[in-house]
């Protein structure tokens, strides 16, 4: 593989174009494993950033590839539809808490936030009230890297500074404090209830990830912060958008984040694992509330259609991939994985480079003290035989389901001999 090439020609993720840290090159992936191009073999605890639950060149969801590839790889969605596309709504439908009824198919999770925060801007415009254009939203969330997204992401680690001429300025709220689980305080909803009680006439929808903030700070807060989102958004008029394109699909231990609150949101955003890691796909849906306020006087539709909406190639493996989660074993699995966590993760809060340490469901989280050094931790991690890529001062695995207690404990193991010698 031609790796100066890639050096010099290729953006990868979050990297410099001076001075980028090094890539490694994959020849394939198999179940948990990653498989360099040198024959070693990563146990992955990354899952591909959340989306590969059921580990790599699965037999079924490359069965529903073939299948469909070999029927029809792509049509427009304009005026045209297909199985695949039914049959995943409908599931997505059916699996997601109630209330939810129309679907909007989306090309990634990004995407699927600006097509919720615009749906969010047209209800209100439609029913005549043009006041209510700005969001809401807790400190420390992540829902994307476009402008819409970034806009209503963390203020600093969301580098706002940078765009401040081009971003909307939104409304945050201080990040939700109560840990998940330890005793609620009432004091924590209490900033972002005033800031609803000012700014309601001017708020379209309250923006949030449910219960685990993912790329913002791999923050796991207490439920009830949720439930009393949800009644605050009832009782002042905003509408409430939950994005789980993180924590969708068992990832938390319930199918939906949600469900940990028993709340449904007026819009959700899905994605990531939507495909268990095939393919970009994603998913916005909406109340039948929602949909109605949106297509109601002018322009009377809803203004959003990318070209590859609906693929039916990534319909297909997604359709693999909810019957996979339907067969029920992830709940077993991702219990599993946590009551392990709890026992051998939690612990490194003992070691003295890391401040705090936590679980939920199949995520585990170690935050150092200082910023890690990536590119010298990641080679320690290679040469462990594992794959983690931490970020600042956060060491942090969501493995596939499908993860063995032994290799498990490979993951924890490497993280624990990085942060000893550190
Ligand atoms: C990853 C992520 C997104 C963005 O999804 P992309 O597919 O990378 O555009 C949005 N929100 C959350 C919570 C995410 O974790």
């Amino acid at each position: 593989m031609d790796l100066s090439f890639d050096q010099r020609h290729i953006w990868h993720p979050y990297t410099s174009a001076i001075n980028p840290l090094p890539c490694y090159p994959v020849a394939r992936a198999e179940g948990v494993y990653i498989e360099l191009e040198s024959g070693e073999k990563l146990i992955d605890g990354m899952a591909s950033w959340w989306a590969a639950i059921h580990g790599y060149n699965h037999p079924q969801l490359n069965q529903a590839a073939h299948q469909q590839i070999d029927n029809m790889a792509h049509v427009m969605f304009g005026g045209l539809t297909h199985e695949p596309a039914i049959s995943l709504c409908r599931k997505l439908i059916e699996l997601t808490p109630d209330g939810l009824e129309r679907v909007f198919l989306a090309d990634s999770g990004s995407v699927s936030v600006e097509v919720a925060m615009k749906m969010a801007l047209q209800f209100w415009a439609c029913q005549g009230n043009q006041h209510k254009n700005r969001f809401l939203s807790p400190r420390n969330g992540y829902h994307g890297d476009t402008f819409a997204a970034m806009s209503v992401c963390d203020p600093i680690n969301g580098m706002h500074s940078l765009f401040s001429e081009v971003l909307s300025h939104q409304i945050f709220a201080p990040a939700p404090q109560t840990r998940f689980d330890q005793l609620w305080n009432e004091d924590d909803i209490a900033p972002l209830a005033q800031l609803m009680e000012q700014h309601h006439h001017q708020i379209a929808a309250l923006i949030l990830e449910p219960v685990v903030q993912g790329a913002g700070g791999m923050r796991i807060y207490h439920p009830e912060y949720l439930r009393r989102c949800r009644q605050l958004c009832d009782e002042y008029d905003v509408l409430l958008i939950c994005d789980e394109i993180a924590t969708g699909f068992g990832r938390t231990g319930k199918l939906f984040a949600c469900e940990h609150a028993q709340i449904s949101p007026d819009i959700l955003c899905l994605g990531k694992a939507l495909t268990g890691g095939y393919m970009t796909l994603a998913a916005t849906l909406c109340s039948e509330d929602v949909a109605m306020g949106v297509c109601q006087g002018s322009p009377g539709v809803f203004m959003h259609g990318p070209t590859y909406m609906g693929n039916p190639l990534a319909c297909a493996v997604a359709n693999a991939s909810l019957d996979i989660i339907a067969q029920g074993s992830w709940q077993q699995q991702v219990t599993d994985i946590e009551t392990q966590l709890k026992q051998q993760l939690l612990p490194l809060a003992e070691l003295d480079a890391v401040a705090d340490t936590r679980v939920l469901g199949a995520i585990g989280v170690v935050e150092t003290h200082h910023p890690v050094d990536v590119a010298r931790i990641q080679q320690h991690f290679v040469r462990q035989g594992v794959w983690i890529r931490p970020f600042g001062k956060l060491v942090y695995i969501m493995p596939p389901y499908i993860i063995s207690p032994e290799q498990l404990e490979r993951l924890i193991g490497a993280i624990q001999t990085a942060l000893q010698n550190h």
